[in-house]
């Protein structure tokens, strides 16, 4: 099965990311991203030909704002069904404030400045994720299926395509920063980890499980020695 991958720039230089995934007549959205960021979201879209009326399905991979910040308006736009973890749902409802752990000097800023906490448009979604229930993704046209990958949140979620191609959003991170900005081919963790152990056990899983080229939601693609590196650091914390 042929994909089209189209990453979404929610942020210049790869700061935030989102991606649009098609194959056949199958299109998914991964990260609904910051608020008002949908003309962004149409103009990755129409790279492919696209548009909002053909996104089969929104994949938020956690609850932090600059991944489902823009999940209720770009549902009403798509007419589309949300996916999250039951885990990030309560978060995405407004009914409970999630927990960061800064990692470094960036997340220690961000919490200071309270973008992290700062409220959207809160939804409850039409699809969830229990425990540690995959999703197959042929209903929707896409040979691959989503994962549940704790230890960012703990309701994180990934995307895998069975060519290897996989979507592990704040997982981990690359870049300067916040992520982004040039591309470094090193894995780093992102501004917030909550887990690291755990982020190391489901990073091997993930290699185990055949994931090869890995799109983050801050920096560029990496491939998996640069993600095998990243579980040797996490496991000497
Ligand atoms: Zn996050
Ligand atoms: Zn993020």
């Amino acid at each position: 099965m042929d994909f089209r991958i189209q990453r979404v720039p929610v942020m210049r230089f790869g700061m935030v990311n989102a991606y649009v995934i098609q194959s056949g007549s199958g299109v998914i959205l991964v990260d609904a991203g910051l608020p008002n960021c949908e003309a962004r979201v149409a103009k990755s879209l129409a790279r492919l030909g696209l548009e909002f009326r053909d996104v089969d399905l929104i994949i938020v991979t956690h609850g932090h704002f600059d991944h489902a910040g823009n999940a209720a308006v770009l549902r009403k736009l798509c007419n589309a069904p949300v996916l999250i973890h039951k885990r990030e749902a309560i978060y995405c409802a407004g009914e409970e404030k999630m927990m960061l752990c800064p990692t470094g000097w960036v997340g220690k800023l961000l919490l200071r400045s309270g973008a992290p906490q700062s409220p959207f448009e809160f939804f409850t979604p039409e699809l969830t994720i229990d425990g540690n229930d995959s999703f197959d993704l042929k209903p929707y046209g896409i040979s691959g299926y989503v994962t549940p990958t704790p230890g960012h949140t703990p309701g994180s979620i990934s995307v895998v395509l069975e060519n290897g191609h996989t979507f592990v959003s704040d997982l981990v991170a690359s870049g300067l920063g916040l992520g982004g900005i040039i591309p470094t081919g090193i894995a780093k963790r992102p501004p917030f980890e909550e887990r690291p152990d755990q982020v190391a056990t489901e990073l091997e899983r993930l290699l185990t499980d055949g994931a090869r080229h890995f799109h983050l939601g801050h920096g560029f693609k990496l491939a998996s020695r640069a993600i095998e590196k990243h579980i040797e650091l996490l496991r000497r914390m």
